[in-house]
């Protein structure tokens, strides 16, 4: 379903921020990308998001080499994919029931719909009761389950994670990691970037190890050395 061929990056002026990188994702997977800072895993996953583009080789989602999308079909892909970040990204001057039904007014769906779907996947989250809030009056682990939910609206095939649990106290990533192992559970692909060993030992399934934008290890679950 996602794949990473014989990929380099090189930013201009630095060093390899990836080298000779070889990584497949079935559908249904839940990936863990661990590493020091620096080693990498943002890199990768700006490639599949095509907030960056490889120097060498081929990203591929469905088949499709995501160098070849061309107008209409860049946006689609993007609809696909559904992204989470450290520092949540929400509008600050929306509600949480605003900042959801945003992203559904942005792919075009009726009022009737984002009424309907909007507290739906708010609920999913817990946050039923929030809607109404602005993101200061809520926690940060609150802010990242409207991210999420926010990721979720356009029923992606794969929520990228990068670092999601960076800024929460281990009550709330634990949280945010259940939400995650749930989208799986559910059928959604997840990739998970982060430098948390704890949670990815906790999370027990693949992970891929990075190391000065390589991959050194790839295991099917659980416990990792860094
Ligand atoms: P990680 O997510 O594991 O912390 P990154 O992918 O962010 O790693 O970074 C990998 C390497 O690429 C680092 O050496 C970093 O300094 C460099 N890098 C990342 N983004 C840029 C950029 N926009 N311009 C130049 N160098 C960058």
């Amino acid at each position: 379903m996602i794949s990473f061929e014989n990929i380099s990056k090189v930013y201009p002026g630095s060093s390899p921020a990836l080298e000779n990188i070889n990584l497949f994702v079935k559908p249904g997977e839940f990936v863990s990308v661990v590493g020091h800072s620096g080693a990498g895993k943002s890199t990768l996953l700006k490639l599949l998001y095509t907030e960056e583009k490889p120097t060498t080789g081929v990203v591929s989602f469905d088949k499709i080499n995501l160098l070849d999308l061309r107008g209409r079909e860049l946006p689609e892909l993007r609809r696909k994919i559904g992204t989470v970040f450290q520092d949540y990204k929400l509008l600050p001057k929306k509600t949480l029931f605003e900042n959801v039904s945003f992203a559904l007014e942005v792919a075009g769906r009726s009022d009737t719909e984002i009424n309907e779907v909007a507290p739906k996947i708010l609920d999913i989250v817990g946050l039923g009761d929030k809607m109404e809030n602005y993101p200061r009056e809520v926690s940060g682990g609150e802010q990242q389950r409207v991210a999420l939910a926010r990721a979720l609206v356009n029923k992606p095939k794969v929520i990228i994670a990068d670092e999601p649990t960076g800024n929460l106290d281990p009550v709330s990533t634990w949280e945010i990691v259940q939400l995650l192992l749930k989208i799986n559970e559910f059928g959604t692909t997840v990739l998970l970037a982060t430098h948390d060993k704890g949670i990815v030992d906790k999370i027990s399934k693949r992970v891929v190890v990075m190391e000065d934008g390589r991959i050194v290890s790839d295991k099917k679950k659980g416990k990792y050395e860094l």
